[in-house]
């Protein structure tokens, strides 16, 4: 009897240890932990305070390039698959960010009321809905951009959506999106800045998409056959409604901003992607 009791004590040890050696192998979800820049960082933007219109933030939620002179960001960089997705609603709590340093000029929740632009959301609310941390994230003034309400409402908006669908339990994405130029026009009219020149208005919004089956070590799986929709669009009332006529190629949008995207990525494979203009 003792004896019998000891055997199933040592099938009761076995057994846990072969289940705590499974979970080992298990993929664990690291959201605050991935690396929003692992195809590159495409100004070598850096966290040093002087580098301040080429200025590194990095959130869990998103990794960005931040202009002291023009106000907003260069460009925001984030990878979004399905762990990012849940039903935490649209918290709308845009504020200051804090912490950008106290020599920087932080734009206010209200300084572009009336302006006819939007506050325009570079990494979208809709992309971070997992928690509220997450979502609230989006609503620093870091990354919002003067965005006519047409692009931002009706052009960019639809190719957030599209993005969107086209993420799953076995689909990823990395994105980018950013601005270059000066003077947009709103449903105000034209100009070149908001609050006597602190805030600048973008000419031209634009953006990359790398689609990825899920996995891991992710510069390394990029290969000629990857899609990548790039666009390039007017930060004006005069948009058209369908993303799709903006679409270019990388290698345009690296010419026009002097950034190069996707630099983790071997250069034999971004000479093919970059100069593919996609048409799915
Ligand atoms: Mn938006
Ligand atoms: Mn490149």
């Amino acid at each position: 009897m003792k004896k019998n009791l000891i055997t199933i004590f040592q099938i009761f040890i076995l057994g846990n240890l072969l289940f705590l050696m499974s979970c080992k192998d298990e993929p664990k979800p690291e959201q605050g932990a991935i690396d929003h820049l692992a195809l590159g960082n495409p100004s070598n933007a850096t966290t040093n305070e002087s580098n301040a219109n080429n200025y590194l933030m990095v959130l869990p939620q998103y990794v960005m390039s931040y202009n002291n002179s023009k106000g907003h960001a260069n460009w925001v960089s984030w990878q979004l698959d399905n762990s990012w997705l849940g039903q935490t609603p649209r918290q709308d709590n845009f504020r200051s960010n804090t912490a950008l340093p106290v020599s920087f000029y932080r734009v206010t929740s209200t300084d572009y009321s009336g302006s006819g632009f939007d506050r325009g959301h570079l990494c979208p609310s809709a992309d971070r809905t997992k928690s509220i941390d997450d979502n609230s994230a989006t609503f620093f003034m870091t990354n919002m951009i003067p965005q006519a309400p047409r692009n931002n409402q009706n052009t960019w908006a639809s190719l957030e959506d599209y993005t969107r669908s086209l993420i799953s339990p076995t689909f990823e994405a990395y994105i980018i999106a950013g601005v270059y130029g000066t003077g947009g026009t709103g449903s105000n009219g034209s100009t070149n800045s908001l609050q006597n020149g602190k805030i600048d208005v973008p000419a031209r919004t634009w953006k990359i998409i790398v689609l990825l089956p899920v996995g891991n070590d992710d510069a390394k799986r990029v290969t000629t056959s990857t899609r990548v929709i790039a666009v390039d669009m007017p930060n004006s009332q005069n948009i058209d409604l369908d993303w799709r006529v903006y679409r270019t190629s990388v290698d345009a949008i690296e010419q026009v901003t002097g950034y190069d995207f996707l630099s983790n990525v071997s250069t034999s494979i971004q000479s093919v992607i970059e100069s593919k203009v996609d048409n799915q």
